[in-house]
């Protein structure tokens, strides 16, 4: 058995469940990071550590960041928009966080109320916060609106680039780009992983992108093929952007472990046990609509799965 090539960061519980109007009971959220980490996911976004008053939704964090990491061999991973959410997701026991920072300073403005300049000075607090309170914890980037903006249109790839140093900089341990607004394609993706690893090199992170438009696949293919080897992805397609209503969100998880499955590179999940996750999604969720093609048409006739799960079993 050979260990997953990719790594799948199941981001539904945080990009999820923060864009959908209604909260989802605790005791479902933990059923159903339970059923993701019993299909083989071993890193989970699981909430953010925001003001309960901005988004209801993730009022309950703590407590599931901190039954999560109680799952053996699992990353729990938390969105923290500033230093006081990463006291306090330091507090519940997360072991890696994320913050976004947008490449447009429109976004950036609307988004945090707050300039790049200023959210890269944010980013340096909280990388000594941590350095300093809880060194076994890592500490990652994401660069959101880093392939258009629904506010200023374009970004300039130079400023892309110019943040990601930025931020290497500032001390994280992984730089990812994020189509928070989902208006990337392959060539683009390409392009622009290729810049920052020049730049950056092993400290580029994970590819975070959505299905808006329908090139999530074909996106996350060109990213693999520039070397990136981790992969922001939500049970559903559940999340995105509240500018395309009747979209699709994030990447698809089910139907992205389908692709690199069947392409012979191993994600570590078993596609079975994932779509049967969905389950507890549409339990906690009654009537919100979910995303898949893979969980539409089935998992083919004869599909051999590059992740073998030997008497329950994984690598
Ligand atoms: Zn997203």
């Amino acid at each position: 058995m050979s260990p997953p090539a990719v790594l799948i960061s199941e981001v539904g519980p945080r990009d999820g469940l923060q864009s959908v109007p209604r909260t989802m009971p605790t005791a479902h959220k933990l059923a159903w990071i339970d059923a993701l980490h019993a299909a083989g996911l071993r890193e989970i976004e699981v909430g953010s550590f925001v003001p309960a008053k901005l988004l209801p939704q993730m009022a309950d964090v703590a407590e599931v960041v901190a039954h999560a990491a109680r799952l053996p061999g699992l990353t729990v991973m938390a969105l923290v928009p500033n230093r006081r959410g990463a006291e306090a997701a330091l507090t519940a026991g997360a072991h890696k966080l994320t913050i976004p920072v947008s490449a447009s300073e429109a976004h950036s403005l609307a988004n945090v109320r707050k300039t790049r300049e200023q959210m890269v000075g944010e980013v340096r607090d909280i990388v000594a916060a941590v350095r300093a309170t809880a060194p076994a914890v890592k500490v990652e980037c994401g660069v959101s609106t880093a392939f258009g903006c629904t506010i200023q249109g374009a970004v300039p790839e130079a400023d892309v680039v110019g943040l990601a140093v930025e931020l290497a900089e500032a001390g994280v341990d992984e730089v990812g780009l994020s189509d928070t607004t989902g208006m990337a394609n392959p060539a683009q993706v390409r392009r622009l992983f290729r810049a920052v690893r020049a730049e950056i090199g092993e400290r580029t992170g994970a590819a975070h992108l959505h299905n808006t438009r329908g090139l999530g696949l074909a996106n996350s293919l060109a990213a693999w093929e520039e070397g990136v080897r981790t992969f922001d992805a939500s049970q559903g397609g559940l999340g995105g952007c509240p500018y395309a209503p009747g979209a699709s969100g994030n990447v698809v998880t089910e139907d992205l472990v389908f692709m690199f499955e069947a392409m012979g590179i191993a994600t570590g999940v078993d596609l079975d046990r994932l779509i049967a996750a969905r389950t507890h999604l549409q339990a906690g969720l009654p009537g919100e609509p979910l995303y898949g093609m893979t969980p539409e048409a089935g998992v083919p006739r004869g599909f051999v799965p590059a992740t073998r799960v030997v008497d329950g079993a994984r690598p």
